[in-house]
């Protein structure tokens, strides 16, 4: 129960984040994040074959599962983004970006 209370509760960080993003760049509230190349709502991937290094060395420094690392790709397949939601023992949430 904490574990998915806590994942739930980065979903909402995510969004509040989101949000914050991109009314700085002056965009209507979305709920995913969007591609700043094309502007098309990146949607969630499942877990990926490979994962870059920050992030499983990010997991492993904070004692992590694979699945708290979510993936978000743009439709027109510009780049992904990592997102680590933020848990009681890390200090933030951890962002990636990766080209395709
Ligand atoms: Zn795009």
């Amino acid at each position: 129960m904490d574990y998915v209370g806590s994942l739930l509760g980065g979903l909402l960080l995510l969004g509040v984040v989101t949000d914050g993003l991109l009314r700085k760049v002056g965009k209507k509230a979305r709920k995913f994040p969007c591609c700043r190349t094309c502007g098309m709502n990146m949607y969630t991937a499942g877990p990926a074959k490979f994962m870059p290094g920050e992030v499983s060395r990010y997991l492993e420094q904070h004692n992590l599962p694979t699945q708290a690392a979510c993936r978000f790709i743009c439709p027109n397949g510009h780049y992904q983004l990592w997102f680590i939601p933020k848990f009681g023992n890390t200090e933030k949430a951890f962002f990636l970006k990766e080209e395709l």
